[in-house]
């Protein structure tokens, strides 16, 4: 793996294909987690993965689509459009600079134009592939691990979880609700986080343990690998369908 610590002759000598763009967000979650939660846990899943791959691991784009939590302070965020251009920069220069494939590891729920942005770059740049995988990779199994299989949205027990387990000084204590009634994800689009929760998270935090981190990390790595090989197998399919 190469990172930004690595020289020019590094990448000289490397012949690498494939680049792991984290992108996380900078945003309130709640009172017992950091602001740059989503950017923490996306690098570290990036890392994980690029690891794997022998892959550029780039620095994290960050700062983010939050809107939804601009009413409190801490939260900086890109327009959704915004971040489509910076993703779409970042692929044109891995494209000229003769990289097949880059791949985003997504921290933040609310970057939903990545989807549009990235059906987009694989028409657009022939050659690179862009794949999009979130942290909800290896859905299935991370059900299992968590308590609580339905609301936890935000700065719950998935996500102090992995804090607990990757940066355990940086998690407070978790205030409690007076009004646990969440409500339907989709009012995001209508609402701040801050007027949906008192406390600007959703979910269950107080089931967050670290040990419950550590198996859901390595199951979102494990479950990015695993959708990386299926899309290649997919590829030699269709390729072979086609004679090529
Ligand atoms: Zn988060």
């Amino acid at each position: 793996m190469l990172t930004m610590n690595n020289a020019r002759p590094d990448f000289e000598n490397a012949d690498l294909k494939v680049a792991v763009l984290p992108i996380g967000a900078v945003e309130q979650h709640g009172s017992h987690l950091p602001v740059g939660t989503d950017t923490m846990i996306s690098s570290e899943m990036a890392a994980r993965v690029a690891e794997r791959l022998g892959a550029y691991l780039l620095p994290p784009v960050a700062i983010s689509s939050s809107i939804e939590h601009r009413s409190a302070k801490g939260t900086v965020y890109l327009k959704a459009t915004t971040l489509a251009l910076v993703v779409r920069d970042i692929a044109e220069c891995l494209h000229e600079a003769g990289y097949e494939k880059l791949i985003l590891i997504n921290g933040h729920g609310g970057n939903w134009i990545l989807k549009p942005t990235i059906r987009q770059l694989n028409r657009d740049l022939s050659g690179l592939e862009t794949v999009l995988i979130h942290t909800s990779a290896g859905a299935e199994r991370q059900q299992v691990v968590v308590d609580h299989k339905h609301h936890d949205i935000h700065a719950g027990e998935k996500e102090t979880s992995i804090m607990l387990h990757l940066r355990p000084e940086l998690v407070g204590q978790v205030k409690e609700l007076n009004d646990k009634q969440f409500q339907l994800q989709d009012y995001m689009d209508y609402f701040d986080v801050m007027d949906l929760s008192e406390d600007g998270y959703w979910g269950f935090p107080e089931s967050g343990t670290v040990e419950k981190g550590a198996k859901l990390m390595d199951i979102m790595v494990d479950g990015a690998l695993q959708y990386l090989e299926r899309l290649e197998a997919y590829h030699a399919k269709v390729r072979e369908r086609k004679g090529e």
